[in-house]
Formats: C-alpha cells, structure tokens, sequence
C-alpha cells in the first residue's frame, strides 16, 4: 500500500482493496461523530481528512468537515489525528455491525 503522510498516494488502488471488504451498517447509530462542527473552523490542517484511509471525511466549502461513518474500517486514525482539538467522539460499532476484512 502507498501512503504517504500528507494523504493516500493511491486513491484508486485502495479503494479496489478497500471494495473487497464488507460492511454491515447500523442506521441506528453512528460509532464516530464529530462533537462541534464550529470547533473544525478553528482547525488549520484538518488532518482527518487527509488521514483516514476511508475518505470519510470530506472538506466542505465552508470550511467545516462532513464525517460518514458507513465507510470506516475503524483504524482508529482519526482519533488520533485530532488531538489538538479532541472533537472526534469515538467507539467501536455495536456488536455485529461495522467492517468485515477479507484479507484477515
Ligand atoms: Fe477513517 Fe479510520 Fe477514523 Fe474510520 S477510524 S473514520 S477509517 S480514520
């Protein structure tokens, strides 16, 4: 896999592996959230969004970030990457939902 620091080098090749995964999402409950969407503003990298190997997070013309969960294959990434602000409230799915790896 090429990943380099500043974002995914390959974006089609790890998007092929990532298709081979499967997911089962519960609608009921996102297991990550962002808290203050105001709280991104404030943020000069935005490091989830050139982290997360999902592209979960998106960049938004007004400068805050739009989060989907149903992609994520709960790396932990951006829980991480946040930790200037701490805005990302995170957990693991509820038992029988979330990313089923195909390749172990
Ligand atoms: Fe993306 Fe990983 Fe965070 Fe899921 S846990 S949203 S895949 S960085």
């Amino acid at each position: 896999m090429s990943v380099v620091i500043d974002g995914i080098k390959d974006r089609t090749g790890l998007e092929k592996k990532l298709s081979i995964n499967s997911y089962a999402v519960d609608s009921t409950r996102a297991h990550i959230r962002i808290i203050d969407h105001a709280v991104c503003l404030q943020c000069e990298r935005q490091q989830c969004i050139n982290c997360c190997p999902a592209a979960c997070y998106a960049p938004q013309p007004d400068g805050t970030v739009l989060f989907s969960y149903e992609g994520c294959v709960e790396c932990g990434t951006c829980r991480i990457v946040c930790h200037e602000f701490e805005n990302i409230e995170w957990t693991y799915p509820n038992g029988g939902f979330g990313i089923q790896y195909r390749f172990g």
